[in-house]
């Protein structure tokens, strides 16, 4: 809806606002994003698992008239540091909470910004209800891909991608035909170890495993990365958004994280999306698009960038890769047994409870141990997520550091 403003000029009428996962890394970005166009937003909803201190924040700044946590613990924690002269907020909790966040009456568009497969249920409520979704959490196509195709087929929800590959290939295939596209190109910018030799990455730490070169990022997706499971997770990711079978999604790598992806057509063209790696972009692009504000964000220096490198992925050195490859290929419940061994996987490491070189193993492990169902329900991806997480999380520590990693 359109109104007229006093100068004459058309203002568009603020967007409501649902932001799920708000006190993180895309949460946070997102909510500076909405500080640049005061405007243009309306943040109605937002949600945590357990900062309840930085949501507190955000609600006195923001002002939402609801906020979903994800305990009765933390909603009480909330209350207490929530000041007395701060605005009324409806608070909610849990899973259930963060559905009925999600489908907050009058909200037009849902950041989808949780990490996990926490994230699927509240995503497939807000489509069902025929939300827009601006989505981050690419673990809720991972997991219920088929279930988030059947739910945008039969109803109004429209899914927008904020990752900045699959934001690339969306602002890519803008006034394309689907059948002239030929080719995906994902690129990767192969995290802190591509090229560390394979034979220490049994000594790899914590600390260097977040250090990511170019993004900044929280602390999951991070490992992700390093273990290049973040684009296995990604190619699965495309082939959701983008209807477009695996044999036609190819990843490169380009260590400058510059062209954030790519297209190649029929004719031969190839379509590029490049710009500085800075996740407000791609972000304010899925709350924008199909029109593009203009931001202060940072700039391509032509001056400073003397080349983009690009080399095939190694997916000996980087197994998870091909791991995710197979899950795609196994179907049904297996992207879920993946995702689930991969995220119990990379809580035990960023515990210290596992080696690098684990999460792999673990996921190896479970993909073999857990049997695989064809066309699951929901009820069904869950209690595979259960299994898959269950096996990993009773993996037994190592003897000691420095072996069985
Ligand atoms: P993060 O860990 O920084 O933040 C996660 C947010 O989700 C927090 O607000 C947290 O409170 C909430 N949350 C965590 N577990 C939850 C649960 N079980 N239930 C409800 N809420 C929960 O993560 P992030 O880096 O912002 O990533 C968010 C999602 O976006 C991930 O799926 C990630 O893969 C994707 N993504 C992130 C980036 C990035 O630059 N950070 C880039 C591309 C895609
Ligand atoms: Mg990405």
């Amino acid at each position: 809806m359109e109104t007229v403003s006093q100068n004459g000029t058309s203002d568009p009428e603020p967007r409501q606002l649902a932001l799920l996962g708000a006190t993180g890394s895309i949460g946070t970005q997102t909510l500076e994003v909405v500080r640049l166009f005061p405007d243009r937003f309306d943040v109605r909803v937002l949600t945590c698992r357990q900062n309840v201190e930085r949501l507190a924040k955000q609600v006195q700044e923001f002002r939402p008239a609801c906020v979903a946590v994800g305990s009765a613990e933390r909603a009480e924690a909330f209350e207490r540091v929530l000041p007395a002269d701060a605005p009324d907020v409806r608070v909610l909790v849990g899973t259930e909470g963060l559905c009925e966040a999600a489908t907050w009456p009058g909200v037009d568009v849902v950041m989808g910004a949780v990490v996990g497969f926490a994230g699927l249920r509240p995503v497939l409520r807000a489509l069902e209800a025929g939300t827009q979704v601006a989505l981050a959490n690419k673990e809720t196509l991972v997991v219920g891909g088929p279930l988030v195709a059947q739910v945008l087929d039969e109803g109004n929800g429209e899914l927008i991608p904020v990752d900045s590959e699959h934001s690339a290939i969306f602002q890519c295939l803008a006034g394309e035909s689907e059948r002239s596209v030929e080719d995906l190109v994902l690129t990767a910018s192969g995290g802190p170890f591509w090229n560390r030799p394979a034979e220490t990455f049994s000594d790899i730490t914590v600390e260097e495993a977040l250090d990511h070169p170019n993004w900044s990022m929280g602390a999951k997706i991070t490992t992700d990365s390093a273990t290049m499971m973040n684009k296995g997770l990604e190619v699965i990711e495309a082939k959701w958004l983008f209807d477009v079978p695996v044999d036609r999604i190819q990843v490169l790598v380009h260590p400058q994280s510059i062209v954030h992806s790519m297209v190649s057509f029929a004719d031969g063209a190839v379509k590029a999306q490049l710009g500085v790696p800075d996740m407000k972009v791609p972000i304010q692009y899925a709350l924008s698009q199909p029109a593009r504000w203009p931001a202060p964000h940072e700039r391509l220096d032509w001056d400073e960038l003397s080349r983009l490198d690009f080399e095939r992925p190694n997916l000996d050195k980087f197994p998870c890769l091909q791991l995710a490859y197979d899950a795609l290929e196994a179907g049904g419940t297996a992207p879920a047994i993946l995702n689930a061994a991969n995220e119990a996987a990379v809580g035990r490491f960023l515990d210290e409870q596992m080696g690098f070189l684990g999460i792999p193993r673990a996921i190896e492990r479970a993909l073999g141990q857990v049997p695989v169902q064809a066309d699951p329900t929901l009820d069904d991806l869950v209690a595979a997520d259960a299994e898959a997480r269950g096996l990993v999380e009773e993996l037994p520590l190592p003897a000691s550091n420095s072996t069985e990693r």
